[in-house]
C-alpha cells in the first residue's frame, strides 16, 4: 500500500481563509479580533514561531500585539503585562511564548490569563471543559489541528482505535481527550503510551490511527505499523545533515518513507502537522471573539 500524503500546508490554507473571512464579516460589524503574543528572552525558535503567528495574525485581517520582553524580566512585571491584556478589549486572544526563563513560575503565569482569552487552551478552565465535553472550551492548538486533519480527509474516527504516543500536557493529553469525544473527531477507543508502556511495538500494531508526539525522530518504524493505518506525525526533530547548507534537516517521530510504505494515509514532516498549529490559533481567537460578543 502507499499512503495518501495529508498535506497540511494546504488544509492549514483552508482554514485561515475561513478565519480571515469570517474575521472580515466580524470586522463589518465592528469588531476586529485581536491577538497578543508575549515573547520573553532571545530563545531563537521562539523567535521565529512568534514571527510566523504575527504574520498569519496579520494575513487573517487581525489585530495583532506583540509584546516583547528582556530574559530578566521579573514574574510580577511579566503578570502584569498578562493583567493588563486581560483587560484589553481590543485584545480577544492571549499567547504567552514558552518556554520562559527558569526564574518564572510558568503555571503561575498561565493561570494569570483570563480563560476566555486563552487561545493556548492550557489553562485548567479549559482543560476541564475538553474533559467534560464542553463547546466552549479553548482547545489546545495541535491536537485541535489534527482533528482537523482527520475529520477533514474524510478519516473516520468513530469506533477506531487510536493509539497517541505521548502524555504531554501540550499534545499527547489533549490528543486523547479529544478523540474520546462524542461526536465527528471523536468516538475513538484511545490507549494512550509513554515511555513506561510496555511492549510499545505491539500496542501500536494494534492501532487504525497511530498518532506520534514522542520528540525522538523516526520512532515509530514500519514495524510497529500495520497496514492501512492511518498515521498522523506530530513530531518535529532536527538531525544533522551535512549535505544541506543549514547542517541539518527536520525530521518527524515516524520513520517516513518505509511507513509510508504500508499506512493508507499520513502526515510529513515538514508540511504536515505543524502549519496547522498556526491555523489552528487564529481558529481559536476567532472562536474567543464570538464567545465574548
Ligand atoms: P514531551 O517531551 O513533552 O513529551 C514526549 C512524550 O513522549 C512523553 O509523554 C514521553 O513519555 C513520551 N516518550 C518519550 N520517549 C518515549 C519512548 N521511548 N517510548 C514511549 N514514549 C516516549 O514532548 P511534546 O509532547 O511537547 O512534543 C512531542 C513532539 O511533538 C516533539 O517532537 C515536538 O517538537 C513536537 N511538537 C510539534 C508541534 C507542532 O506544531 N507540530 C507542537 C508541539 C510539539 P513520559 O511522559 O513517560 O516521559
Amino acid at each position: 500500500m502507499s499512503a495518501r500524503i495529508i498535506d497540511g500546508v494546504a488544509l492549514g490554507k483552508v482554514i485561515r481563509q475561513e478565519v480571515a473571512a469570517e474575521a472580515a464579516a466580524l470586522k463589518a460589524r465592528g469588531i476586529t479580533p485581536g491577538l497578543a503574543v508575549v515573547l520573553v528572552g532571545e530563545n531563537p525558535a521562539s523567535k521565529a514561531y512568534v514571527g510566523s503567528k504575527e504574520k498569519a495574525c496579520l494575513e487573517a485581517g487581525m489585530h495583532s500585539v506583540k509584546v516583547t520582553r528582556p530574559a530578566e524580566i521579573t514574574e510580577a512585571e511579566l503578570l502584569a503585562i498578562v493583567d493588563q491584556l486581560n483587560t484589553d478589549p481590543t485584545i480577544h486572544g492571549i499567547l504567552v511564548q514558552l518556554p520562559l526563563p527558569k526564574h518564572i513560575n510558568t503555571e503561575r503565569v498561565l493561570l494569570r490569563i483570563n480563560p476566555a482569552k486563552d487561545v493556548d487552551g492550557f489553562h485548567p478552565v479549559n482543560v476541564g471543559k475538553l474533559v467534560i465535553g464542553d463547546p466552549t472550551a479553548l482547545k489546545p492548538c495541535t491536537p485541535w489541528g489534527v482533528i482537523q486533519m482527520l475529520t477533514r480527509n474524510g478519516i473516520d474516527t468513530k469506533g477506531a482505535h487510536a493509539v497517541v504516543i505521548g502524555r504531554s500536557t501540550i499534545v499527547g493529553k489533549p490528543m486523547a481527550n479529544l478523540l474520546i469525544q462524542q461526536g465527528p473527531g471523536g468516538d475513538a477507543t484511545v490507549t494512550v503510551c509513554h515511555s513506561r508502556t510496555k511492549d510499545l511495538p505491539a500496542v501500536v500494531r494494534s492501532a487504525d490511527i497511530v498518532i506520534a508526539a514522542i520528540g525522538k525522530a523516526e520512532f515509530v518504524t514500519a514495524d510497529m505499523v500495520r497496514d492501512g493505518a492511518v498515521v498522523i506525525d506530530v513530531g518535529i526533530n532536527r538531525v544533522d545533515d551535512a549535505s544541506l547548507p543549514k547542517g541539518y534537516k527536520l525530521v518527524g517521530d515516524v520513520a517516513y518513507a518505509e511507513v509510508a510504505a504500508k499506512a493508507s494515509a499520513i502526515t510529513p514532516v515538514p508540511g504536515g502537522v505543524g502549519p496547522m498549529t498556526i491555523a489552528m490559533l487564529l481558529a481559536n481567537t476567532l472562536q474567543a471573539v464570538k464567545q465574548s460578543s
